[in-house]
């Protein structure tokens, strides 16, 4: 039997249950369909930081296949369109692809379905516990953390499995060579895509430097790789998957000691299985402005705030070296996410999808269930939507950046700008918006 192999947010052959179905395959044909990004929320592209890291992931994965006999091949296009001619070109019989959250993800694989002349198997690759290990219906999913949390904290998460040895061999495709774009690691930031450098991460995070001893204290740091683990960027890409870290946290706690902080870092994954799941369950809504009608969200649109607010023009000093960390380096921290965003939604009161559109654009960590599902949180809509979260700017700077020393690091120093004028047919607009996710 022929396969064809779709890899998506699972780069990578250790612990990748989607691609170890397809072992016994006669061929076996592996492809990755570059994401399509479609202009929204005034935000269009791949910024060069996230483009960067997702190719360096791919050429990673592709040098390890080559040493068991096998390419990627890198294809640009429509899912629905592509594979089908795929798998008429090379005889295949079935397709595989791991199960990804997301509207437009899911709404592409249904297209696909429709398609294709011959089964499609979803799997599920990037989250602790496989949905029929969940103590629950979907439909029934907690709307909180803490009750999703106190049902699944206990359940036994699977092991993860090894990489193949062996892979069958590719049909004769023409493979082409995956492009470098030039554009470097931010000396802020020196990290490189793939499983190898997110295993060596890992393992320094918690064997080796044992920071992970320290995490809880050390988290709200806006400092990468000094603080917080810094695993995202390859957890996000599947260059590593989430159970390798929950049992790199058990086998640590196991082996050498525990404390709040391991507790910590395992509660925190947790949350990414919470907006996971609700991005499965809160489908199309996840985009909206406001999903509740007891929660009408109005708000002015200043494209002079966003914009700012996007090149970290604003009076806010701190907010302004978030954002250029996060442009320069496709990165920035928890707490410096939440402050960013909180500014967005609250200083400028501008609508948050904007915020978070320009977010997907340039985190080199970029998930779509993390990033819509805490954009909706910090702006008190979605799932949860208990009034939003209203951070003191100041006091985050004192406590965070009590020396100023983030802030001069990116330079972001400015007097305080001019009002301004913004008059009656800037205000309100509604939730016309959530539609341009469903259209496009
Ligand atoms: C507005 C906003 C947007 C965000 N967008 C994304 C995104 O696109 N992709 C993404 O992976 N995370 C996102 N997060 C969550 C969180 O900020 C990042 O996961 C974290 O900063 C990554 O750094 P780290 O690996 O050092 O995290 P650590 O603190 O070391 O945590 C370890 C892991 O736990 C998970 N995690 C930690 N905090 C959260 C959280 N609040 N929600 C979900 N998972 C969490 C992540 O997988 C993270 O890698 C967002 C948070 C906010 C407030």
């Amino acid at each position: 039997m022929k396969s064809l192999y779709w890899f998506r947010n699972d780069l990578r052959l250790s612990d990748n249950p989607g691609l170890c179905r397809y072992l016994q395959s006669e061929a076996l044909l592996l492809v990755y369909i570059w994401p399509i990004t479609r202009p929204w929320c005034n935000v269009n592209g791949m910024g060069p930081q996230r483009e960067r890291f997702l190719l360096e992931s791919l050429q990673a994965l592709r040098d390890e296949l080559a040493e068991l006999g096998q390419d990627l091949l890198l294809v640009h296009g429509s899912p629905e369109l592509i594979l089908p001619r795929l798998i008429e070109e090379y005889s295949i019989d079935r397709v595989g692809a791991s199960r990804t959250p997301g509207y437009y993800e899911r709404t592409t694989v249904q297209r696909l379905r429709s398609r294709l002349t011959v089964p499609l198997a979803l799997h599920e690759t990037s989250t602790l516990l496989d949905e029929d290990r969940l103590s629950f219906e979907l439909d029934a999913l907690p709307p909180h953390f803490t009750p999703f949390h106190k049902r699944v904290k206990s359940l036994l998460i699977p092991e993860p499995i090894d990489a193949p040895g062996q892979l069958p061999p590719p049909p004769a495709a023409i493979f082409h060579p995956i492009r470098d774009t030039g554009v470097r690691p931010h000396t802020a930031l020196p990290i490189r895509g793939g499983s190898q450098s997110g295993h060596r991460r890992l393992r320094r995070f918690v064997f080796e430097q044992r920071d992970i001893l320290q995490y809880k204290q050390t988290r709200n740091c806006l400092d990468p790789l000094t603080g917080s683990s810094t695993l995202s960027p390859w957890l996000a890409n599947g260059c590593l998957s989430v159970r390798e870290i929950a049992a790199a946290i058990a086998h640590f706690e196991h082996t050498e000691t525990e404390n709040e902080s391991t507790y910590w870092l395992r509660f925190e994954l947790f949350w990414r299985e919470f907006f996971h799941w609700r991005a499965y369950r809160d489908d199309i809504s996840l985009f909206k402005l406001s999903t509740s009608q007891k929660h009408l969200h109005y708000c002015t649109f200043e494209p002079r705030s966003f914009a700012r607010w996007c090149a970290g023009d604003t009076d806010f000093p701190l907010v302004n070296a978030i954002m250029q960390q996060l442009v320069a380096t496709g990165w920035c921290s928890n707490r410096g996410r939440q402050i960013a965003a909180s500014c967005l939604v609250n200083e400028l009161q501008l609508d948050w999808r904007y915020g978070a559109a320009f977010f997907e654009k340039h985190l080199i960590d970029y998930d779509v269930a993390c990033n819509y599902g805490n954009w909706q949180y910090l702006a008190g809509v979605g799932a949860d939507p208990r009034g939003g979260r209203h951070f003191d700017l100041e006091k985050q700077t004192r406590t965070y950046d009590p020396e100023g020393t983030f802030t001069r690091k990116w330079q972001c120093e400015r007097p305080k700008q001019p009002r301004f004028v913004t008059d009656a047919a800037d205000w309100p607009i509604n939730d016309t918006q959530g539609q341009d996710r469903e259209e496009t």
